[in-house]
């Protein structure tokens, strides 16, 4: 029976389904399956063909083989680790089926005597006769048997069958959604409904038929539900008037002076386009996307004084403790003196944090730096105007969403991103924001020369990193995660320095996460200051860290790290003036896709360029740690390969914010595939 627009039944629990035990819903959950929604999207990645029926006289050993088979005696012995027999025939031979484990009661029930039983499973030849041991189906109704069985990836403590019967289930009892596609759109896609798209998605004979219109108009749900959720995010965010900010650059001018470069032509236009949404009754919700070393940081810290001089605090938060502390420290050194600059980080001493929470409160501090450590419950801020975020992508949605909270209504946001990429992309994952890019470097810059190493000609290495020493240039030396545990990152950096510190004595430092905070700091400024020539870290130093004078970066153990991040790193040098070089060092059996990503980058510095071939070679859901960070991840649906269809609801989304007066219609949509609930305050 067929459920008739019951989209309720979707969203239930697990356990809500027959058969399905206590176990089985927890693994599930842990792989973040947690209603019977998110079943649809696992897709079957091959198929056992069960369909035909075989003879005993016709079996192969080591195939598998469906026979209709009758039961005739049961050999039940008594002795441990012997399995229980049935002795079966057809009318072409004879098979015994083989159980371990199974208990005598349930063997009887399944194959009674006598009856015409359909069984199916791998086929074993033990002392001259076929077996079938412990056969994977077995059953009265052969309907049940003879047909092709989904294989699905996500086997760990879940067997085939029992997943294709939780899945069959499902499919049995989808319900027939109203639908929510206008005329037009759905004709695109042949006029397939919602609920026979689930239907062909888990045919097996459509695997991997990602042109079909079943697909894509799955995919176009998709995209369009979560269009719609940021269309409605971003009206409710513009609707919230907010006091308009006043300032007169007055700040702004006194520190040009202090910077001994000019801003380029996109820094300028950047700016202004901030100034302009500060300046306007609409709170502001922009990312600033721009390529490592674009000067990001800087933009930033003069819209802040802005901010200041309307009469607002700053929040500034980074993604780790070192970019904080750096982002704090040039605000110190750049900015006027009247101005309280300060650092809150989850490291911080008990009692000088609470002096800090105090004078937040007070208004007494016009602009903080941290981590995430700055939006703590505890914390109130008393005239929050902006929030910044830097490398906004190694930050979760929920964390995101905590902060506007904090930000109360005349709060302006800016969110920050070196990861350019694609337009599709852009559109998916920000799609409620406003977007400004800088695109130009400053003028000075020389690309990053790269070449990359094997691990055994260590030698010429340390000769190159001799020759840069005596050149007085700084050198960073990368050591990656062991067994990507963050919480061992520190060994491999603590033994590499121990190893440079014995050649290049008194020339080496070192920093990783377990150092604490003020020693980190009285590091990074010693080595900003050039008292260290190399500085050993894990990647802590991944994001962000700026040290013109720094223009050597090797990379160890390259094949642990993705396009992206070496993108990212490397981008660590080439900062200033001189001529930087990147070393990547292998060890000798490097992966063709290792291979490729080595030849990318020793091809081209331009960021945009790479995350293009790094979504080629990883595909767009593993590209810039949007895993981890929990960002919009589309489950069917790729901005590469279906361009078409984020264009196609983009303009689809634009019609319906003009001739629609509300989402009723998208209700189910919405709901259904709203995977953050963020729809659940607006319809
Ligand atoms: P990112 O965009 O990666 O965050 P940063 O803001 O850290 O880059 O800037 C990188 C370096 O470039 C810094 O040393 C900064 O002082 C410098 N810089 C920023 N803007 C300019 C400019 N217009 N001309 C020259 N150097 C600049
Ligand atoms: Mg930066």
């Amino acid at each position: 029976m067929k459920n008739t627009n019951n989209y309720i039944f979707l969203m239930e629990d697990l356990s809500k389904l027959k058969g399905i035990g206590s176990k089985t819903v927890k693994i599930l959950k842990k792989k973040k399956i947690n209603n019977i929604f998110d079943l649809l999207w696992r897709l079957p990645q091959s198929f056992t063909d069960r369909s035909v029926l075989s003879k005993i006289s016709e079996l192969q050993i080591g195939k598998i083989h469906t026979l209709k088979i009758i039961p005739k005696k049961y050999n039940f012995p008594r002795i441990r680790n012997l399995p229980n027999k049935v002795f079966c025939e057809d009318d072409t031979g004879n098979i015994d089926c083989v159980f371990f484990n199974s208990y005598e009661g349930y063997i009887k029930k399944i194959l009674p005597l006598n009856q015409e039983i359909t069984v199916s499973g791998k086929v074993s030849y033990f002392k001259k006769k076929y077996q079938l041991t412990n056969p994977t189906y077995i059953s009265n109704n052969s309907s049940l048997v003879q047909a092709l069985h989904n294989k699905y990836s996500l086997t760990d403590g879940i067997s085939e069958k029992m997943y294709n019967k939780i899945i069959n289930q499902v499919l049995h009892k989808l319900p027939s959604l109203t639908e929510w596609l206008n005329d037009k759109i759905l004709k695109k896609f042949n006029n397939i409904s919602w609920n026979e798209s689930i239907i062909k998605l888990h045919d097996p004979t459509n695997i991997g038929n990602y042109n079909s219109n079943f697909f894509k108009r799955l995919a176009f749900d998709e995209i369009l539900s979560s269009f719609l959720i940021f269309s409605e995010v971003r009206k409710k965010i513009k609707k919230i008037k907010k006091n308009k900010k006043n300032f007169t650059n007055k700040y702004f001018k006194n520190l040009i002076q202090k910077m001994n470069f000019k801003l380029t032509n996109d820094q300028v236009k950047v700016l202004e386009e901030i100034n302009n949404d500060m300046k306007s009754q609409s709170k502001m919700f922009r990312l600033l996307q721009g390529d490592v070393g674009t000067g990001k940081t800087i933009v930033a810290l003069i819209s802040s004084l802005n901010v200041i001089e309307s009469g607002y605090q700053v929040a500034f938060m980074a993604p780790t403790e070192i970019l904080a502390l750096q982002h704090y420290n040039l605000a110190k050194k750049i900015f006027p003196r009247n101005i309280n600059v300060e650092i809150l980080s989850s490291k911080i001493k008990n009692t000088k944090s609470k002096i800090i929470v105090k004078k937040l409160t007070e208004n007494k501090i016009n602009i903080i730096f941290g981590t995430h450590a700055i939006f703590q419950k505890k914390i109130t801020f008393n005239n929050l105007g902006y929030i910044i975020i830097d490398e906004q992508h190694k930050f979760g949605v929920r964390q995101r969403k905590l902060l506007s909270d904090k930000g109360g209504s005349n709060c302006d946001t800016l969110l920050m991103s070196a990861t350019p990429i694609p337009r599709t992309l852009t559109m998916s994952i920000y799609g409620d924001m406003d977007v400004s890019i800088i695109k130009d470097k400053p003028k000075c810059r020389k690309d990053v020369i790269t070449y990359s190493k094997v691990e055994s000609k260590i030698d010429e290495v340390i000769k190159f990193v001799r020759k840069n020493i005596i050149e007085n240039n700084q050198i960073f030396w990368v050591c990656p995660l062991i067994e990507e545990s963050k919480k061992i990152d520190h060994v491999s950096a603590i033994k590499k320095f121990q190893y440079l510190n014995k050649i290049f004595p008194n020339e080496v430092a070192i920093i990783h996460s377990k150092i604490d905070d003020n020693e980190k700091e009285k590091i990074l400024l010693d080595f900003l200051n050039k008292k260290y020539k190399i500085l050993v870290s894990t990647t802590i130093i991944e994001v962000g860290i700026d040290f013109p004078n720094a223009n050597v970066i090797i990379i160890e153990n390259t094949n642990k790290f993705g396009l992206s991040q070496l993108h990212q790193l490397r981008g660590r040098v080439g900062r200033g003036s001189k001529q930087s070089f990147c070393i990547l060092i292998y060890k000798s059996n490097l992966s063709e896709n290792a291979k490729k990503r080595i030849n990318i980058l020793k091809k081209t510095n331009d960021g945009f360029e790479i995350s293009k071939e790094d979504m080629k070679l990883r595909g767009f859901g593993d590209i810039l740690g949007f895993k981890q960070s929990g960002l919009k991840n589309y489950r069917l649906a790729d901005p590469i390969q279906n361009e078409d269809l984020f264009l196609l609801a983009k303009e689809e989304v634009n019609r319906i914010e003009k001739e629609e007066k509300n989402l009723k219609k998208y209700k189910t949509l919405l709901k259904l595939y709203d995977q953050a609930d963020i729809i659940n305050d607006i319809i």
